[in-house]
């Protein structure tokens, strides 16, 4: 099956070529040409799979016709973070060059006021996280009356991130007859009721998880005799695995921080990214390390889901997740696009039960990788190297759910105070003061030039 069997015109084809692309993923063979049709989609799906070029592709055909009105978006993709907005807005531009579409990005960091004015001259898509589409909404900015085409991603995460009663309320200002494409990597009932509740007689496609044994990517893992060796063992494998890029996964917020200071010590590029940090500190370490400024980005599990980075020769756990699923997450940042990597687990006696898990999840043993006797055997730790006082109270970077805990409702914590938290129908407003960042702040994330918005 070729990118030409499935109906797309022609400019859209001489687009994906110019990208490098002429045969579609299964998700993209199977989702395209029914969207075309203008059918409703349930699509089972993660990262890495290229779902997104899969509704972005037969969106942009579906939309070269018709007119753009000012206020009124012709369409609309719900993202649940800032960073995958606008990895779907770089896909639009790429695929998109050869059409005349406006595109805006409605997201938390960007200021309001240019936001409106791209709103004001009419776009054919709108991009946002629904917090600040809500803002938006609710100050009479923004009518959906003309949006017939809804896409909701990552449905599982806005679960996880408090984002449904917004997107039930979103579906209802858009008009009934629109088309309603969702997207998630596993199907939980509050999303089987939602998409029970707003899709009609949808195609549902289920395509496989990307590929956790994937052949490009060798993985190993490295057993050490404690967790205080790692450190050591993480230094001999940078310096001996011919590493170009690398990306650390660490479980907590205060091991990214800690080990990140150390490499740099060491005399390692090196930066950081975790869900204590604002967005635009995020994103400019991202961007740091995309740029190859550094080449070493030492993460949470805030940094494992959805974005892709082109080029990450080599992952390594510094510590072994927790959750199965983020294994693969994590692993899946190398090898991506046909390119090889390797990655390497640290396991320390605490790993082994989440080990065992992962080699449940991927159906194999991971083959172990002896690290040079001189580099684990220097178990003694540097000096900032003990755990730090209250670290065992700290909770975990990712506690039960993806990123819930860097994003989560405010109120949904239990309070100090013991009082319950408040009703879900209060939630909506507080939660997106939290989550968007509503004061104009700065985005430092890529913005495609034809969005006319001016990053600040
Ligand atoms: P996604 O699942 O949308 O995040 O896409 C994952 C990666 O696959 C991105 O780097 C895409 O550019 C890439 N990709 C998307 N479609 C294709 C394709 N047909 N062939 C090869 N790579 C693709």
């Amino acid at each position: 099956m070729k990118f030409a069997d499935l109906g797309l015109s022609d400019e859209l084809l001489g687009a994906i070529i110019a990208k490098g692309y002429d045969t579609p993923t299964p998700i993209q063979a199977q989702a395209i040409p029914s969207v075309l049709m203008m059918k409703d989609l349930i699509a089972i799906a993660q990262t890495g799979t290229g779902k997104t070029a899969s509704f972005v592709l037969p969106m942009i055909d579906i939309l070269a016709h018709g007119r753009r009105r000012a206020m009124m978006p012709r369409s609309l993709i719900l993202e649940p973070t800032r960073e995958l907005a606008a990895q779907v807005a770089e896909n639009f531009e790429a695929y998109g060059k050869n059409h005349d579409l406006k595109m805006a990005l409605l997201i938390g960091g960007v200021q309001m006021g240019d936001q409106v004015k791209a709103l004001n001259e009419g776009v054919d898509v709108l991009i946002a996280t629904p917090g600040r589409l809500m803002d938006l909404f609710e100050r009479g900015k923004i009518l959906l009356t003309g949006c017939d085409l809804l896409v909701i991603d990552e449905a599982d995460r806005m679960l996880d991130m408090g984002f449904i009663p917004d997107i039930e309320t979103i579906c209802s200002k858009l008009p009934a007859n629109r088309q309603t494409l969702l997207f998630s990597a596993t199907m939980p009932p509050p999303i089987k009721k939602l998409a029970d509740k707003f899709l009609s007689n949808p195609k549902y496609i289920e395509v496989a998880r990307p590929a956790s044994t994937n052949t490009q990517i060798a993985q190993f893992k490295v057993p050490v005799a404690s967790s205080r060796v790692k450190r050591d063992v993480l230094r001999q494998l940078l310096t001996s695995d011919d590493v170009a890029t690398a990306m650390i996964f660490c479980n907590r917020k205060t091991t990214v921080r800690e080990l990140n200071k150390s490499l740099q010590r060491h005399g390692f590029a090196s930066a950081e990214i975790h869900g204590d940090m604002d967005q635009p500190q995020r994103l400019a370490e991202l961007q740091r390390f995309k740029d190859g400024a550094v080449n070493i980005l030492v993460c949470s599990d805030v940094a494992a889901r959805g974005l892709d980075i082109k080029g990450v020769s080599h992952v390594f756990n510094f510590d072994t997740p927790w959750h199965p699923d983020d294994y693969v997450h994590r692993v899946g940042r190398t090898g991506r696009a046909g390119a090889t990597g390797r990655a390497f687990t640290l396991i320390a006696p605490e790993d082994a039960e989440a080990i065992e898990n992962v080699e449940k999840l991927t159906g194999s043993k991971l083959p172990v990788f002896e690290v040079e006797k001189g580099g684990a055997k220097a178990d003694k730790p540097e000096r900032d190297e003990k755990p730090a006082r209250g670290r065992r109270e700290e909770k975990p970077e990712r506690a039960a759910k993806p990123e819930r805990e860097e994003r989560a409702p405010r109120q949904d914590r239990p309070k100090r105070d013991g009082t319950k938290p408040p009703k879900a129908e209060s939630r909506g407003k507080a939660r997106r003061d939290e989550d968007e960042g509503d004061e104009p702040g700065v985005w430092n994330g890529p913005v495609p030039s034809f969005l006319g918005i001016s990053a600040l």
